[in-house]
């Protein structure tokens, strides 16, 4: 309907009287003002966040079986929002991990004692992953590196003693990085765990010509 018309309607008689007709113009509105009706929408809730998510909350918790249901019927669609949230957020997950390891620890072993046979399933993946790795190790292997290495970690700035060291590979298994004596480097238990599948070399030049004359050489080396 033209709007001018619609303009002086409501000078004669009452423009709104009739359901369908007071309808119609509602969504008539609505579509034409989409974009500032977002805006708006948007303002507002930056303005009262804080009352929103609480009554939010009130709703969830007096409502937590139509939550459910709704979490439920709609789950595909909250895995990939929540998949596009995760991806744009990468450093502040990450930030928010190094930050509350403590409760992530307790969390992970509360969950691996709930659920032994996920637990057993994570563990039989991982083992799988380091077969399918090229190469193998041995603790004699491990000796060798702790003569060219050193045995404190190998992180720069840090200067964790002897004691506390993990075998970290330098290209992660979860990369598809070796298990060859070549793909290690001694780091302390919290390098490690910090260095997570990050591929960071931290061996000098030197140590690591001594390293692959060590293991790559083992023919002419044994004699
Ligand atoms: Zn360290």
């Amino acid at each position: 309907m033209d709007r001018g018309t619609e303009r002086a309607d409501i000078g004669d008689h009452m423009p709104y009287a009739d359901p369908k007709r007071k309808r119609e113009q509602a969504k008539g509105y609505r579509e034409a003002h989409r974009e500032n009706d977002r805006a708006r929408k948007k303002a507002n809730y930056r303005l009262h966040s804080e009352g929103i998510k609480a009554a939010h909350k009130a709703y969830r918790a007096t409502n937590q079986k139509k939550v459910l249901m709704w979490r439920r019927t709609h789950r595909e669609r909250i895995i990939a929002l929540k998949r596009i949230y995760r991806s744009a957020h990468k450093k502040e997950e990450r930030a928010y991990r190094v930050a509350h390891r403590e409760q992530f620890k307790a969390y992970t072993k509360a969950y691996r004692k709930a659920h032994p046979e996920k637990r057993r399933e994570i563990d039989h993946r991982r083992r799988a992953r380091k077969l399918a790795a090229h190469g193998s190790w041995s603790a004699k292997d491990l000796l060798v590196l702790r003569g060219i290495l050193g045995t404190q970690c190998l992180r720069p700035d840090c200067c964790t003693p002897t004691d506390r060291v993990a075998v970290d590979h330098i290209i992660p298994l979860a990369k598809g990085g070796s298990n060859q004596p070549t793909n290690l480097q001694l780091l302390c238990l919290r390098c490690n765990a910090r260095k997570g599948v990050q591929r960071i070399d931290y061996r000098t030049e030197e140590q690591r010509r001594k390293i692959f004359r060590a293991f790559q050489l083992p023919l002419f080396g044994a004699a």
